[in-house]
């Protein structure tokens, strides 16, 4: 699989996303051990790396075409984890309206 362009592509914006995703952990990371971390830079980790994660746990599921859907292979068991973190670790919606209020200054929540 790994010696055709189009698989090569996918695997290419898979590692450019993982390696952001690692970029910026870092820097939050960094941030907080210099007590500077702002807690809605928090919300952009986490809701960038979760996000990504799945849309390439579900790339990689769409690599192994039908075999993928199966538990056979391992995309779909990230997946299913991921699932569970976008919940626990802070839900996309509620990251977003953390992130809305940064950039305006309006609170759309309670
Ligand atoms: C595997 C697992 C482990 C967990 N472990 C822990 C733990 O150790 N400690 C802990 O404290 N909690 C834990 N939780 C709970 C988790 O933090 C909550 O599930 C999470 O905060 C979401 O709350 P909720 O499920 O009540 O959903 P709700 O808050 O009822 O949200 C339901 C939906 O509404 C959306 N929503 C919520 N508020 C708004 C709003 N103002 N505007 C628009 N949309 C909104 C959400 O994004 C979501 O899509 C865990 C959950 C799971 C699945």
């Amino acid at each position: 699989m790994a010696a055709y362009q189009l698989t090569q592509q996918k695997l290419v914006d898979m590692a450019l996303e993982i390696d952001k995703g690692f970029l910026l952990a870092l820097q939050l990371g960094r941030l907080k051990d210099a007590g500077q971390l702002q807690p809605h830079q928090i919300s952009v980790g986490k809701l960038n790396n979760t996000r990504e994660a799945i849309a390439i746990a579900r790339e990689a599921r769409a690599m192994f075409g039908g075999n993928g859907i199966t538990l056979e292979h391992s995309p779909l068991r990230h997946a299913n984890n991921l699932e569970s973190v976008r919940t626990y670790e802070g839900t996309d919606d509620v990251h977003t309206l953390i992130l809305g209020n940064a950039i305006t200054g309006i609170a759309a929540f309670r």
